[in-house]
């Protein structure tokens, strides 16, 4: 019967990352194929305190708040030790996180404090305990089972549904180990300010590719009469035409909106590796042979800078 550790992961406000509960129901998939087992939780930060009494209502076990200065702005290096130590002391069989930016710094430094195996960005559990996980940007999807003693994993928050509130777990405070030597310093946070939803938490997403030339002026427009996020392609962001945080794709950040709309984006699998689990994706292309076609529930061939306009134009008429 496993014991499975999940990361807790902040937003830097302090409240929860929503990305945890996606990870927190990988943790409960794994007890359940195993047939039993615990789930506990690592809360790290200046003061664990508040964040551990939130997250014990979602079917955890044992919340451990790891409160320390070190832990402050949950640097890499700083909190693997504490996460690490707390694997150690409850015989942690998996240990796993969201597979954010952050998770993806931080896991692979746990899982080699632990000799672990890792597999990153989990898309299932299977009977055998055995994960899928995507490979050659979701070209192929791949089934590994890691044979080592500790095993780590990272969760593609969109692959896995939120864990829900579900009873009171019990908190458990400890002092996280420092690292022996501190080689990455904080210097600053420099908040990215939008009155547009993040990315990553969108329930739609309109997002510009090369064809808008860098004019994204239709494109917020969009977004902004339908409450959504704006996402960009990567030639966009290469070409420093918007910001690389809107980056989606494999090297950028994953979506699943309920809603996501491409538009004058040709639909490399980079780029459709970002985005293929939203719910509907419309898609807007001069080009009818263009690949997001391939992938998109309603298509327009068409050009982008006539179309979206008419669409914002339409659904603020259908608001009446
Ligand atoms: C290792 C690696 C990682 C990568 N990671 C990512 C990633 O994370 N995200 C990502 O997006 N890409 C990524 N890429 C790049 C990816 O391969 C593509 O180059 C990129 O996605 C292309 O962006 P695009 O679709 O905007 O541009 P293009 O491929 O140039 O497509 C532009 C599209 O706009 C259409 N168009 C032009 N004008 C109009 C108009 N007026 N109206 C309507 N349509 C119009 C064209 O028909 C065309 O289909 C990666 C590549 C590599 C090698």
């Amino acid at each position: 019967m496993p014991n499975v550790l999940i990361v807790v992961e902040a937003q830097p406000n302090g409240s929860l990352r929503k990305a945890t509960l996606n990870a927190l129901a990988a943790g409960q998939q794994i007890i359940a194929k195993a047939g039993g087992g615990e789930l506990h939780a690592v809360v790290l930060a200046k003061d664990a305190g508040p964040l551990a009494n939130d997250v014990k209502q979602y079917g955890v076990k044992v919340v451990h708040a790891g409160s320390a200065a070190h832990c402050e702005n949950f640097l890499a290096q700083n909190v693997a030790p504490g996460i690490a130590q707390i694997a150690t002391q409850i015989g942690a069989e998996y240990v796993g996180c969201a597979a954010t930016q952050v998770g993806r710094d931080v896991m692979p430094r746990v899982a080699a404090r632990l000799k672990a195996a890792m597999a990153s960005e989990i898309t299932s559990v299977n009977a055998d305990l055995s994960f899928d996980r995507p490979m050659w940007a979701g070209a192929v999807i791949g089934t590994v089972k890691l044979s080592s003693k500790v095993k780590c994993f990272s969760v593609r928050a969109t692959e896995f549904p939120a864990a829900t509130a579900s009873g009171a777990g019990e908190v458990k405070a400890f002092t996280p180990e420092a690292p022996a030597s501190v080689g990455t310093k904080f210097v600053g946070f420099k908040e990215v300010k939008s009155a547009r939803p993040a990315l990553t938490e969108a329930r739609v997403v309109v997002s510009g590719g090369r064809g808008t030339k860098g004019d994204f002026k239709d494109i917020e427009a969009l977004a902004d009469e339908l409450g959504a996020a704006v996402g960009a392609s990567r030639a966009v962001c290469d070409a420093g035409w918007q910001p690389n945080d809107l980056q989606v794709g494999q090297t950028g950040k994953v979506v699943a909106p309920q809603l996501y709309i491409a538009a004058g984006i040709s639909g490399a699998i980079q780029h459709i590796a970002g985005m293929k689990s939203s719910k509907t994706i419309v898609a807007i292309n001069k080009d009818g042979d263009a690949p997001i076609f391939t992938v998109a529930d309603y298509g327009l061939v068409g050009d982008l800078f006539k179309a979206l306009p008419e669409l914002k134009a339409a659904i603020k008429a259908a608001k009446g």
